[in-house]
C-alpha cells in the first residue's frame, strides 16, 4: 500500500532543483592564488562573495558538488527572525545587552533579505505572508497566548492569536487547538533565490567552481595553502561556509557543528478547490512540537511541501517520505490518497546552544550553525563575515561575541541523536 503513495516518476531530489533556472558556470582553471578563498557555494559562501568581490578582492568560491547542492536548494523557504532561544533565555546566558543585540541582528537578517530582494534585484519571490504556528495541545495554546500578550522587547509585537473556533480562516485542519500568527515572517521561492544569488556573485567578479573539493587548509607565515581535488591554491584569507556539510576540514568547527537530517516531501499537484479550502492563506506553517513540522504551499500554490524530522536516526528519504505523508495526513485527512512527487533530505548544522555562530581566527573566517533556520541567517552572517574579510567592517557581529560550545567526546558524529529524538517525541506526545 505504502509504495503506491509515490507518484509515477517520483524523484528523490529536491522539488526546487527541478524548477530552478540552470546557471552555466564559466569554465575555470584553478588559479594558483587568490585574495579570498570561500569553501562552499550556498547562501553563506555566496553572500560573503558578494562583499569580497564587490570590494575588488580576488574571490574564488569552491564547492565539492555543484553550487547550491547543499541546504541552499533543499530548504523549506520559510523566513523568520530565526532565533530559537527566548529573549529570557538569551538574557540569562549573556546578559540583557548582548541578548538585545542578538535579537536586533536577527531582525537585521530579515531586513537584509528584504533589501537583497528590493534593492539588489536578487530574485527570491519574497512575500511577507506571515506564519501560522499551531498549538498541538490545549495548554500550549494558553502558553502561546501568554507569550503573545507579553510581547517581545526587540521585535515587532503585532503577533495575534487565532482561537480554535476561527481556525478555518487560517488552515483546514481540526488538529490544532488554535495558534499564533507572526505577520512579518515570509516565504521565499527557493528555486529562484540561489540561482539569482549565484548570478549576482558571478557578475560581481567572483569566480565560482563546482566539483572541486577542498581537502586541506594549511596556515603559512602569511595566508594559507589550500589543497583541493583540482590542485593547490594560495590565498590570503579563507572563509568556511560549509555549515551542515562541514567535514574534517577544520576539526575545531567540526566539534561544534551537529549535522542533523531534515526531511521534506512535495505532493503531486492538487485540485485548486482542495488547496483553497485547506490553505486559505499563503502563510508558512509550523507548530508547537519539539520535533517540528514545517510546511507550506509551493510558490505556484499547487503542491504541499511538508517537512520535519520523523526518524530516530538518519534514514533514506523513501522511508521518511512515508512517515511524513502519514503525519501530513494526520493534519489533513483528505490528503490521504494524494501522492508524493518528490522526497529529499539535507543536513542542517545544529549547535549545542541552538544558536548560529560566526568568527575569525587570524584570516580564517566562519559562519554557520543556523540550526535549521538559515535562509535569512546564512545570508546575513555570510554577508557580515564577507564584509569582515574585506577589512572594512571592524565591528564584530553579536554572533561572534558569544562562546561557541562543544561537548566532551563529540567529534562530529551525533551519537546522541536517536535518544534525543526519542525524548522529544515523548515530550511532544505529552505536550511538555
Ligand atoms: C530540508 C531542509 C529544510 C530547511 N528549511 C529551512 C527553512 O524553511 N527556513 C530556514 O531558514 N532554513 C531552512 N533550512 C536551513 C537552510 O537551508 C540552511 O541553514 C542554509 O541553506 C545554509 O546555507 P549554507 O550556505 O551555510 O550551507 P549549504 O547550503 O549547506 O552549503 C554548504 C556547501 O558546502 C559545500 N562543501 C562542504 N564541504 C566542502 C569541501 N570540503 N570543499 C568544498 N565544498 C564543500 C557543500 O557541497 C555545500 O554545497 C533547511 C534545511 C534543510 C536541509
Amino acid at each position: 500500500m505504502a509504495r503506491e503513495l509515490f507518484a509515477d516518476g517520483y524523484r528523490m531530489t529536491p522539488y526546487w532543483q527541478d524548477i530552478a533556472p540552470k546557471v552555466t558556470l564559466p569554465d575555470l582553471a584553478l588559479p594558483p592564488e587568490t585574495d579570498v578563498l570561500i569553501v562552499g557555494a550556498g547562501y553563506t559562501g555566496l553572500n560573503a562573495a558578494l562583499q569580497t568581490a564587490g570590494e575588488g578582492l580576488g574571490t574564488l568560491v569552491l564547492d565539492a558538488e555543484h553550487p547550491g547542492w547543499g541546504c541552499s536548494l533543499r530548504n523549506g523557504g520559510q523566513l523568520s527572525t530565526s532565533l530559537k532561544p527566548s529573549f529570557a533565555t538569551l538574557a540569562k546566558r549573556y546578559g540583557k545587552e548582548l541578548a538585545t543585540q542578538l535579537c536586533q541582528e536577527a531582525q537585521a537578517s530579515l531586513d537584509y533579505m528584504h533589501a537583497l530582494s528590493r534593492e539588489d534585484g536578487i530574485e527570491m519571490g519574497l512575500r511577507e505572508v506571515g506564519r501560522f504556528h499551531g498549538a498541538h495541545k490545549p495548554h500550549l495554546y494558553r502558553k502561546l497566548e501568554q507569550e503573545c500578550a507579553a510581547g517581545h522587547p526587540v521585535w515587532k509585537t503585532d503577533t495575534f492569536m487565532v482561537p480554535k473556533a476561527e481556525m478555518a480562516a487560517e488552515l483546514g485542519t481540526d488538529a490544532y487547538h488554535g495558534g499564533i500568527v507572526f505577520p512579518h515572517h515570509c516565504s521565499v521561492d527557493v528555486s529562484a533565490y540561489h540561482p539569482s544569488l549565484l548570478n549576482k556573485a558571478l557578475a560581481s567578479g567572483a569566480r565560482v567552481k563546482g566539483a572541486c573539493r577542498v581537502l586541506s587548509i594549511e596556515r603559512l607565515a602569511t595566508g594559507f595553502e589550500v589543497q583541493t581535488s583540482e590542485g593547490t591554491v594560495r590565498t590570503g584569507k579563507v572563509i568556511l561556509a560549509t555549515n551542515g556539510y562541514s567535514g574534517a576540514l577544520s576539526p575545531w568547527h567540526q566539534r561544534r557543528i551537529i549535522p542533523i537530517g531534515s526531511y521534506v516531501i512535495a505532493t503531486e499537484e492538487l485540485p485548486k478547490e482542495t488547496v483553497d479550502r485547506l490553505f486559505p492563506t499563503d502563510r508558512v506553517l509550523s507548530d508547537t512540537r519539539k520535533l517540528v513540522y514545517y510546511y507550506r504551499l509551493s510558490p505556484d500554490r499547487k503542491r504541499v511541501l511538508f517537512g520535519g524530522r520523523v526518524s530516530l536516526s538518519e534514514t533514506d528519504p523513501r522511508n521518511s517520505a512515508l512517515k511524513l505523508h502519514r503525519d501530513m495526513t494526520a493534519l489533513f485527512p483528505e490528503l490521504a490518497t494524494v501522492k508524493i512527487s518528490h522526497a529529499w533530505m539535507g543536513f542542517v548544522g545544529y549547535t549545542f546552544d541552538t544558536l548560529m555562530h560566526a568568527g575569525e581566527d587570524d584570516g580564517l573566517y566562519f559562519a554557520g550553525g543556523y540550526c535549521g533556520s538559515g535562509v535569512g541567517m546564512a545570508s546575513y552572517l555570510g554577508m557580515r563575515i564577507g564584509q569582515k574579510a574585506t577589512g572594512l567592517e571592524k565591528t564584530p557581529s553579536a554572533f561572534e561575541r558569544i562562546p561557541f560550545p562543544t561537548r566532551p567526546l563529540y567529534t562530529g558524529t551525533p551519537w546522541f541523536l536517536a535518544p534525543s529524538v526519542l525524548v522529544y517525541r515523548m515530550r511532544d506526545r505529552l505536550g511538555i
